[in-house]
C-alpha cells in the first residue's frame, strides 16, 4: 500500500508555476525526504497534500484512496513552527491542542514522553529551548497516534544538539512503524535519517526512489600519495574509471556502479613506483547527488 500517491501535480501563482506536473509514491514504512533548493515548491507540495492549498492540476491519493477528512486525521501534520502559547505549560499546551483536534486529554503523557518532555510539561513554553519546542510541536503532531506525520523542515534553526534529538526521534518513530515525510534542506540530515527522497527542482520532479538507489549509481575512489602530480600521471594511465579528479591532496576516480576495484588500483600505482597513503570506495553523498541532479 502507497500512503501518499501523487499524478502529475501543479500549482500556480498566477504567473509563477510553483510545481509542473509532479509524479511520486511514498511506500508505508518509509522516512520520505522531500527535497529541493529554496522556492523549489516543497512547502506548496505538502499545503496541497494537506488541503490548505488548491492544486492547478493532477490529483494525489492518501492511503490508495480519494483524500477526506477521515483519511487526513491519520496524518499528523507539522508545516510551520506552531503557535503555542508562550505562558501556558507544555501540558496546558498540549491539552488545547487536543480540544481542537477534537481528542481526549488521555494521549499527552505518551506523547510528552516519546519527545521526552515529561519532566518539564509544566513549565511555561516560554522557558523552552527551541530544541525542546520543536519538540513539543512533534508531541503535538503526534497526538491520537496517527500512521504519518508530516513534517516541514523540523530541523529549522535548530544548533546540531537539537538536530541530533530530532533525528533520534524521527528514528524512534520509524521503528515504531510509522511513515514520516518531511521536507528539508538539510542534506547531511535527511541522508542520516530518510529511506526515500523526492528532489525538486524549480516545482519539477528531479529524481526519487530509495536513497540507496539514488547514491548507488557511481563508485568513487579515494587515492592519495606523497606526491600527487606523480600520482595523477600513473592514474591517467590506468583503464575502467569515467572520470578523475585532483581535489587538493586527493584524486577521486569516478566509476559505473559495481566496476571500481581497489586492489587493481592499488597493484598498478605500486608497479609504477607510488606508494599510496589513502585508498578508499565511497558512496556519492546525497549532498553531491543533489548538486549534480539540481545544479
Ligand atoms: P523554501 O525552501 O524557501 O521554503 P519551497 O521549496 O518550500 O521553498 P515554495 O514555498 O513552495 O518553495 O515556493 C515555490 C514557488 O512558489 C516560489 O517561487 C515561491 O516564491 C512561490 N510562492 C509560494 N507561495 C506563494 C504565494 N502565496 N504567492 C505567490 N507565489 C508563491
Amino acid at each position: 500500500m502507497s500512503i501518499l500517491s501523487i499524478e502529475n501535480l501543479s500549482k500556480s501563482y498566477g504567473r509563477i508555476q510553483a510545481l509542473k506536473g509532479v509524479s511520486f509514491i511514498v511506500p508505508k514504512g518509509t522516512v520520505f525526504g522531500i527535497l529541493g533548493p529554496n522556492g523549489s515548491g516543497k512547502t506548496t507540495m505538502l499545503g496541497i497534500i494537506m488541503d490548505i492549498l488548491r492544486p492547478s492540476g493532477g490529483s494525489y491519493k492518501l492511503f490508495d484512496e480519494i483524500p477526506d477528512e477521515t483519511l487526513r486525521r491519520k496524518i499528523g501534520t507539522f508545516l510551520e513552527t506552531p503557535n503555542f502559547y508562550h505562558y501556558l505549560s507544555a501540558q496546558k499546551n498540549l491539552e488545547i491542542a487536543a480540544a481542537l483536534k477534537e481528542r481526549g486529554h488521555d494521549d499527552i503523557p505518551r506523547v510528552l514522553e516519546l519527545v521526552n518532555l515529561t519532566q518539564r510539561k509544566d513549565s511555561r513554553f516560554s522557558t523552552y529551548s527551541l530544541g525542546m519546542k520543536q519538540r513539543l510541536a512533534i508531541a503535538s503532531c503526534l497526538l491520537g497516534d496517527p500512521e504519518v506525520l508530516i513534517l516541514d523542515e523540523p530541523t529549522n534553526g535548530l544548533d546540531p544538539v537539537g538536530i541530533a534529538e530530532i533525528r533520534q526521534l524521527i528514528k524512534q518513530l520509524h521503528q515504531q512503524g510509522k511513515t514520516i515525510i518531511m521536507a528539508s534542506h538539510l542534506l547531511d540530515e535527511v541522508e542520516k535519517v530518510c529511506t526515500h527522497v523526492a528532489i525538486l527542482k524549480k516545482g519539477e520532479l528531479v529524481a526519487t526512489g530509495d536513497v540507496n538507489e539514488i547514491l548507488a549509481n557511481e563508485d568513487i575512489v579515494e587515492i592519495s600519495a606523497a606526491n600527487i602530480p606523480q600520482l595523477e600521471i600513473v592514474l591517467n594511465a590506468l583503464q575502467g574509471y569515467s572520470n578523475l579528479k585532483v581535489q587538493g591532496k586527493m584524486i577521486q576516480l569516478f566509476y559505473p556502479v559495481g566496476t571500481a576495484d581497489v586492489e587493481t588500483i592499488n597493484r598498478h600505482c605500486f608497479s609504477n613506483g607510488i606508494v599510496l597513503n589513502h585508498l578508499q570506495l565511497k558512496k556519492k553523498s546525497l549532498e553531491a547527488k543533489f548538486f549534480e541532479l539540481t545544479n
